[in-house]
């Protein structure tokens, strides 16, 4: 399997390349030059297997045997082994034919851990091989810092730097970040929003030349195609316990930086029969607007409960758009310029393929705590904030409630007190293993919106 860029205008990459790089040199995202696809019968026979041996069977394809058979199974095996959970994604019932995905019981309770705990395998593996270092520079909006913390930091061959908006993640969120000890690991926090940080980190990818010699940036964001790649596993699992693939399912997911539900985009072309895809918005819902009118253009941001998916622009949307525009680099790369000067729209013919694929919502502030206090009262499950937004959305949308539903739980609620609160609920319990956070000490650094600040910090910090 090899990997082209969204823009058309680089060459072919490898699996490792693709590993080891953050966006495209032409500014584009890799993404597979084409896809496997599975018959229902070939995916039906995948119903005994256990998580990490799914994984393995739809991921070893995306790896192309660069990396040995023996060594990519044993990354994924101690990644889900990290889990709490014996099935790694349990399916718990919301009631009826619905249902939800609990991906938050990886060590830092959230789904990024599903990428991350193996992303930062992938890596230590790879640079082990090629003896090299690198640096991981990454943006976050509270759940990628310490996924990618926690998945990276016991390679001795990556420092780490991780970007997080100063006092606009949750405290649970920020203390993850900050109280993970190590030489190698940098918490900055950055005075202005997830986007201002997402542009540092994107600007700092276009110059690498403020890095020491002999190194490069590598990225753990979504824009990261191995995050991708095994967030497709997890529909696959899901699909199969509630009578796929012989029968439809559909799927509502919260959705902030698009890289979600991009997977499960991935999973329906890869054969899965999907029924409905539903974006989950909060306020910030550009792409609510451009999946239900055609809108595509920024607004301002909202700080919401769902600080998780509180992001302007949704980078992974570029990798659907490259598909909506047939795979036309050029054309895409005319539109996205386009992008931030002006209210962007497609053409009807590509909006009726966008409704065909998509449904939407957006779910505001009190529908939220509305819901998770609902749900609570209901069946005695506690929603985190981006949870009861993709419930919501799911209950908005769905069009056929003969066909199983399945919302994917992105967050344990223990990381968000402030929502839960508002809700008028108790907060949970945080998991033993980090019962004592709120006594660790905290490590991070202050700076302004700025790329030299950030670059600077990044140039004197890296280890010699
Ligand atoms: C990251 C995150 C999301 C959004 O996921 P994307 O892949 O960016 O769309 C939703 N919920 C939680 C809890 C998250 O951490």
């Amino acid at each position: 399997m090899k990997y082209i860029s969204t823009r058309g205008n680089c060459p072919e990459q490898s699996f490792e390349q693709v590993l080891l790089a953050g966006m495209a040199p032409d500014g584009g995202l890799y993404v597979p030059a084409n896809l496997p696809h599975y018959s229902v019968e070939e995916i039906n026979s995948w119903k005994s297997l256990n998580y990490a041996e799914l994984a393995m069977k739809i991921v070893a394809p995306f790896v192309n045997g660069e990396i040995p058979d023996a060594e990519l199974q044993r990354i994924i095996e101690e990644s889900y082994s990290e889990f709490d959970h014996d099935e790694v994604a349990p399916l718990s019932s919301l009631g009826g034919n619905d249902y939800l995905l609990e991906l938050y019981h990886g060590p830092t309770l959230a789904f990024k851990d599903f990428a991350l705990q193996v992303l930062g395998r992938l890596l230590d593996y790879v640079l082990k091989e090629n003896d090299q270092r690198v640096v991981i520079l990454g943006a976050t909006s509270g759940d990628t810092g310490s996924a990618a913390l926690e998945g990276c930091r016991h390679s001795d061959h990556v420092d780490i730097f991780i970007l997080h908006p100063h006092n606009r993640v949750s405290e649970v969120q920020r203390r993850q970040m900050t109280t993970v000890m190590g030489d190698n690991v940098f918490n900055l926090a950055v005075e202005g929003n997830f986007d201002d940080c997402q542009s540092i980190v994107k600007a700092a990818f276009a110059d690498q030349s403020f890095l020491p010699e002999d190194r490069q940036l590598v990225a753990v964001n979504s824009i990261n195609w191995a995050r991708i790649m095994m967030q497709i596993v997890y529909y696959f699992s899901a699909a199969l316990k509630v009578g796929g693939p012989e029968n439809e399912v559909s799927f509502s997911v919260p959705t902030g930086n698009f890289g979600d539900i991009f997977a499960g985009y991935l999973a329906k072309k890869m054969g899965l029969p999907i029924s409905q895809l539903i974006v989950a918005t909060n306020k910030n819902d550009i792409l609510h607007r451009f999946i239900s009118r055609n809108d595509y253009s920024a607004t301002n941001l909202s700080h919401t409960y769902s600080p998780s998916m509180d992001i302007l622009v949704s980078s992974n949307f570029e990798r659907y758009l490259f598909d909506l525009f047939a795979r036309d680099g050029e054309a895409l790369t005319e539109f996205m310029s386009r992008f931030g000067k002006e209210a962007l729209s497609v053409t009807n013919k590509q909006f009726s393929e966008v409704q065909s694929c998509f449904s939407s919502a957006s779910v505001d502030d009190d529908q939220t705590c509305a819901v998770i206090a609902q749900v609570k009262q209901d069946i005695g499950k506690l929603l985190d904030p981006h949870s009861a937004v993709g419930v919501k959305a799911a209950r908005d949308c769905n069009n056929n409630p003969d066909i199983p539903m399945i919302t994917l739980a992105t967050a344990h609620p223990a990381k968000f007190s402030d929502a839960i609160a508002a809700a008028g609920l108790e907060t949970p319990e945080l998991p033993p293993h980090l019962q004592d956070l709120f006594q660790r000490e905290e490590h991070y650094s202050v700076v302004n919106n700025s790329l030299s600040e950030v670059t600077e910090f990044v140039a004197s910090h890296a280890r010699k």
